[in-house]
């Protein structure tokens, strides 16, 4: 054959390649697609399936939320008459609890509660929630419908501060083990519930105090259930049309670095090129333009588990991430809540210079907040950082001294998982619904708990839409009580099926 020949030959080969090769990757594509699909759900009817006295349970927390347990930052506008109340209201309404399991008063106002069970050689659990709520802005208090404190029963609904974080949560858990005591009923596993009082401000006077004493006691727990993700319905997650219970089961850490330059300083009347000011301007400028690189580990696991469930075109991304996963972590990166779901973030905060416009600063300073993805540190953070900023005249520190790390990462394929699972899917009586994991982008007191269990989990039950879930630390937060009898019903089919 002669070169002539070969060389009018070869495009139409490379076509024909090219064309083969696009329709191998549609076809396996599609099958990928077509085979990408959810475990079957084989609902199971709940273990406890009595009646639950509606109006009852209702009225208490209506009551609950009525003691104005909020967290201050500064320490001193916290009322601590409020909690103490607060403790003697549930004293005084879950008599049976309170005579068959152990208290401990932690931080004077934390509260640490034991049910101890048969069987000392299986593993305790550990349910939390905290009972402290966040502050009602003075400027927005005349757009609540109801009072925020109130705790108004109306038309099936209960409003006020603490409806869904979550008061609901420490006295739904109170609910279930009154019912579970009114009937005689003996768990096999120790039950620990944990109630920090200091949670929306850190939880370091709550939750890390008793951590310290679970871990100073030598405790493992099959497993640690806080609040975290919850039950999101049409519209929170797009493409989604069915409900997903999203768990929590890691959490980002938080550090913020300061930077520093010095200089000469002096009159500004005869400036250097670069003044300290100028100095740091660069290094955030640098810092903006180079976002730490996604990770994206978590979004795989959660796209995997609900992607089956989306419709055309996401589902067959999301069943080609082979392929496709440059093109999701672009999308991703582009939007600011999913972003923190896939990279270590960055915020500037704060900058300072000179105290005077005619002043050049002897000393320059910014401040950047990160929150850190798991696996990597505060110590990470800062190193990559100053690879960055690659200037030796800027002095970066760890702001405080102190960085929360992220949490431990838990399993999601493990028996503790499915006793949590099999407990949501007892409750909700729903096969459309998709139980998944995912990266809980803010902070909860769980952080504290590394270290206690290989399976700690972000969770409470609660229901949302794009419009509840806004109300939770904002304005007219409420619960149906239909929803509400639920989380007692979730708490009581947690504890029997993990003590089966
Ligand atoms: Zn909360």
């Amino acid at each position: 054959m002669s070169q002539n020949n070969n060389e009018r030959i070869e495009p139409v080969k490379f076509l024909t390649y090219l064309f083969l090769l696009l329709l191998g990757v549609l076809l396996i594509m599609g099958i990928k697609t077509l085979t990408f699909n959810s475990p079957s759900v084989s609902l199971t009817p709940a273990i406890d399936n009595s009646d639950i006295d509606v109006d009852a349970v209702a009225k208490r927390l209506s009551q609950g939320i009525q003691f104005a347990t909020i967290s201050h930052m500064d320490e001193r506008q916290v009322e601590r008459d409020a909690f103490t109340k607060f403790h003697h209201f549930l004293k005084t309404n879950y008599p049976k609890l309170h005579a068959n399991l152990s208290l401990e008063m932690v931080s004077e106002l934390s509260l640490l509660y034991r049910w101890q069970g048969s069987d000392p050689s299986l593993k305790p659990i550990l349910l939390m929630s905290h009972q402290d709520v966040v502050p009602v802005d003075a400027e927005t208090r005349d757009r609540w419908v109801h009072e925020p404190f109130s705790g108004t029963i109306d038309d099936g609904i209960i409003w006020g501060r603490g409806a869904v974080d979550i008061k609901s949560g420490v006295l739904g858990s109170m609910e279930a083990i009154e019912d579970l005591l009114a009937k005689g009923y003996q768990p096999k596993r120790d039950i620990y519930l944990a109630y920090g009082h200091d949670e929306e401000i850190g939880g370091d006077n709550g939750a890390a105090k008793i951590s310290a004493l679970l871990k100073a006691r030598g405790l493992d727990f099959q497993f640690i259930l806080d609040e975290g993700g919850s039950i999101v319905g049409d519209g929170i997650i797009p493409g989604m049309q069915t409900p997903v219970a999203l768990v929590g089961i890691a959490e980002k850490g938080y550090v913020s670095l300061e930077l520093k330059a010095t200089a000469v300083g002096g009159h500004s009347s005869m400036p250097p090129k670069h003044t300290a000011l100028g100095v740091i301007a660069q290094a955030i400028v640098d810092i903006e333009a180079h976002p730490f690189p996604a990770n994206m580990a978590y979004s795989r696991q959660l796209f995997n588990t609900i992607g089956p469930a989306m419709g055309g075109v996401e589902k067959a991304i999301f069943a080609n991430m082979w392929l496709t996963e440059p093109l999701v972590e672009h999308i991703l990166s582009g939007s600011k809540t999913t972003n923190a779901a896939v990279r270590t973030t960055t915020a500037v905060t704060m900058a300072k210079g000179s105290s005077k416009d005619n002043v050049l600063p002897s000393e320059a300073s910014a401040v950047v907040n990160f929150r850190i993805m798991p696996g990597e540190s505060g110590e990470s953070v800062k190193a990559y950082i100053e690879n960055v900023i690659d200037n030796s005249d800027i002095e970066v520190s760890i702001l405080g001294g102190f960085a929360g790390e992220p949490s431990s990462v838990s399993k999601s394929d493990n028996e503790s998982f499915a006793m949590l699972k099999d407990a949501i899917y007892r409750v909700t009586q729903d096969e459309s619904l998709i139980v998944a994991p995912y990266l809980v982008t803010g902070g909860t007191d769980a952080k504290h708990y590394t270290g206690l269990s290989d399976s700690i989990y972000r969770f409470a039950f609660n229901r949302f839409t794009p419009e509840t879930l806004e109300r939770m630390h904002g304005i007219n937060e409420q619960i149906k009580v239909d929803d509400y009898v639920d989380v007692v019903k979730f708490f009581r089919e947690l504890i029997l099926g993990a003590n089966l």
